[in-house]
């Protein structure tokens, strides 16, 4: 019996680079699923919460849109490595985003590309069960206490490669630290602070734990240099 083909609802695909985390400078495919409902007050992807057959479109208007709307278009695994391919595409580097990508089961996806000669990343809050390849790098930007009501699960935090962390002041370190006594990450993982809209009394805070814990610090490289 052929397995059932899963589809994936695509908000936005595009090249860039990678601007946060471990990652950082590296050229990437990013791929905005549609669909979140985690509810963060502060969300820059608000457009990508809902999921409405109405803004249900093909995958050339998909491509077409020069800004951020709710319209997405349903593709397959093999749909997608067509349009890398037809896009002219080349990074070989993936970001699975959103919305909440953990959403959807990944791993046809994952196969998919991989088999392709692509590596793939996901930026997750954390709180979705993970159904991805082994190789798949996991980003999780754990999302606490948010209106959803989402718990952040501890085998995500275990599954983690790297722990990306939105930072502006203490309290958001000591959430921090109460999160990974709660959640402890494998020995290996990244933990990476991020300062919250390049504020400077944030980033010197970041920049200060940072050097006391052996962390990393992630600066959003593409909001310094106003690329997407
Ligand atoms: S988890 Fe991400 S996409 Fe969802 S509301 Fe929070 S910031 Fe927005």
């Amino acid at each position: 019996m052929n397995p059932i083909t899963t589809l994936y609802p695509v908000n936005e695909l595009f090249e860039t680079i990678q601007g946060e985390g471990m990652y950082t400078g590296t050229p990437a495919i990013f791929l905005r699923l549609q669909g979140c409902p985690v509810g963060c007050p502060w969300c820059d992807t608000q457009h990508t919460w809902e999921t409405s057959e109405d803004a249900k479109v093909s995958a050339q208007q998909m491509l077409a849109k020069t800004s951020a709307t709710a319209q997405w278009a349903e593709l397959t695994a093999a749909q997608l490595l067509e349009l890398f391919q037809q896009q002219n595409f080349n990074a070989k580097h993936v970001v699975i985003t959103g919305g909440e990508p953990a959403m959807f089961d990944l791993r046809e996806l994952g196969q998919t590309l991989e088999q392709a000669g692509y590596r793939l990343q996901i930026e997750t809050s954390g709180t979705f069960e993970l159904k991805l390849t082994e190789n798949t790098w996991v980003t999780v930007s754990p999302k606490l206490d948010m209106p959803g009501g989402y718990l952040v699960r501890p085998d995500c935090m275990k599954r983690a490669n790297e722990i990306k962390y939105p930072v502006a002041m203490q309290k958001h370190i000591d959430a921090l630290d109460n999160l990974l006594r709660r959640c402890p990450p494998r020995a290996d993982a990244l933990i990476a602070l991020q300062p919250i809209s390049q504020r400077p009394r944030a980033t010197e805070l970041a920049i200060k734990v940072c050097i006391e814990r052996n962390w990393r610090l992630s600066v959003q490289l593409h909001k310094y240099l106003n690329i997407e």
